[in-house]
């Protein structure tokens, strides 16, 4: 006998099989299958559709809005917030809209569904590539990587999702596709709220709230990072680069994590493009801790030289790598960290990731790491740190027991902590991994009052009805 709960959701089933090409999915099994990613979280969805094309996605969220449920998009999930975890509609773009549109000498076209490491090859036959490169870059989307703002080891040197996102093809809430008038009440509204960019976090990364700071730059990155809460992307064209003739690599071991963090400005004045630090608090079998640099371009001796020399007495140079094959096995090591770290977990004893993402200026780095490890002290808790130093970007994560209450409030309040100090350094609490579930009570800490309702307004051009992915980057609209 089915409940009216399955009835329900076999009605929409039904009703979406009529209205989109692509499969939909509503056994029991599908359901729970889509109702984890890579964090914490769990949300059952009622339905799942794999769309053929931007005209089922255009058909779903018309068919969504009026019934006033909820489309949540959804690449690889492997998200670490709960990013696309939701109890409507999940639209994964995965199964059939996951192609290269078109390479061009300076850009690519590419369905969101597409996995970047198939990009990668792609445009490697062509001797180009998109830097960024998450260390998740196997299995995440490049759909994902939009809403997320990802980025990874070589946005030191090149820069994050939203600086190569050159435009979008788009479907809104409402199915349609045309979005100048949203676009011109954005701006306009923009105008009105002159003084908002000085709220923005002064650091060269950031995923937390909308990036109305690169709007200026072109429509197509509001979607940067918004976590598929204004529109779902059908296809993106992105800046590309020439593939570096040269690379070389020299990992630097270091006494301490603080000895290595006060390191950082000094190296960077030799322009690597990767700097990448390992405690061993991650690979316990290293005594110090790790830093990776790596140079590339016409004068990466010159660099590479400056940078050795002046680490003399600081640090000693445990390897150094020039040939493709030996990057890429130090690499797939610093990659493999955060799967290394999640292999922690113990029952209910877990590495949680709530703080695992801040960004301060790098000039202040050693001083928030300190801060850290007194905090982690204080509230005797044993952790993991590594990070994209060269952008300021810590990774970290305590271990929590989830299963006590006690614990998981005390992460509540140490994260409280920590996010007031980065704010007030001029930091984000997220640099790439996003707000997601987890981090959505802590943006209005980063942007104040005014911007927070800015972005309010601005979720309400785009999704009057909350429609897409609610509760995440806004809070939920009142009934
Ligand atoms: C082991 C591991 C390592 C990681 N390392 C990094 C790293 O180095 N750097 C980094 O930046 N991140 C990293 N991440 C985080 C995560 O992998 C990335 O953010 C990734 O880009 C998410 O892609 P996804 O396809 O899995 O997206 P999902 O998790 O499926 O979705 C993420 C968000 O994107 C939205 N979305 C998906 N497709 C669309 C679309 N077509 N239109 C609109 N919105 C859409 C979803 O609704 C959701 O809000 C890591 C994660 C793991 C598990």
């Amino acid at each position: 006998m089915l409940y009216a709960a399955d009835k329900q959701i076999t009605l929409i089933a039904d009703d979406l099989l009529r209205i989109a090409k692509g499969e939909v999915l509503s056994d029991d099994w599908s359901r729970q299958v889509y109702s984890v990613d890579a964090s914490h979280y769990e949300v059952m969805p009622s339905v799942v559709v794999q769309p053929k094309d931007a005209h089922d996605v255009s058909e779903v969220c018309r068919y969504a809005s009026a019934k006033n449920m909820s489309v949540t998009a959804r690449g690889a999930g492997t998200g670490l917030l709960g990013q696309s975890l939701s109890d409507g509609i999940v639209v994964d773009f995965t199964k059939h809209m996951n192609r290269v549109i078109e390479i061009g000498d300076r850009y690519v076209i590419v369905e969101p569904g597409m996995v970047k490491a198939v990009l990668d090859k792609e445009l490697k036959k062509h001797g180009k590539f998109l830097p960024v490169d998450p260390a998740s870059s196997n299995y995440c989307t490049i759909g994902g990587m939009i809403a997320n703002n990802s980025s990874g080891v070589h946005c030191l040197g090149y820069g994050n999702t939203v600086d190569f996102l050159q435009d979008a093809n788009v479907v809104f809430a409402d199915g349609a596709t045309d979005g100048r008038p949203k676009f011109s009440r954005l701006h306009s509204l923009l105008e009105s709220h002159a003084g908002f960019l000085e709220k923005y976090p002064k650091v060269s990364k950031n995923s937390c709230g909308y990036r109305l700071d690169s709007v200026q730059d072109g429509n197509a990155k509001v979607f940067a990072a918004s976590e598929g809460t204004l529109g779902l992307v059908t296809s993106a064209r992105f800046r590309i680069l020439d593939l570096p003739e040269y690379r070389s690599l020299v990992i630097f071991g270091f006494e301490n994590l603080i000895s290595a963090a006060a390191a950082v400005p000094r190296m960077l004045k030799f322009s690597p493009v990767a700097l990448e630090m390992l405690d061993s608090s991650v690979f316990s079998k290293q005594e110090g801790c790790m830093i990776f640099a790596e140079f590339a371009g016409e004068k990466i001796q010159a660099s590479m030289d400056g940078c050795i020399q002046s680490m003399t007495g600081k640090a000693t140079v445990i390897e150094s790598a020039s040939d493709e094959s030996g990057l890429t096995k130090i690499w797939a090591a610093r990659k493999s960290a955060l799967g290394s770290i999640m292999k922690m977990t113990v029952g209910s004893r877990k590495p949680i990731g709530l703080i695992e993402d801040t960004v301060v200026n790098p000039a202040v780095l050693s001083e928030h790491v300190e801060n850290l490890l007194a905090a982690y002290r204080d509230y005797k808790l044993d952790y993991m740190m590594y990070g994209h130093v060269g952008d300021g970007n810590l990774h970290t994560r305590p271990m929590i027991d989830t299963a006590s209450k006690e614990q998981t409030d005390m992460m509540d309040r140490l994260a409280r902590q920590v996010f007031a100090r980065v704010v007030k350094s001029g930091g984000t609490i997220t640099g790439e991994h996003g707000d997601g579930l987890g981090r959505l009570k802590f943006i209005e800490m980063v942007y104040g009052k005014q911007v927070t309702s800015l972005f309010k307004q601005v979720k309400e051009i785009f999704d009057p009805g909350y429609i897409l992915n609610p509760g995440k980057k806004v809070p939920l609209a009142k009934k």
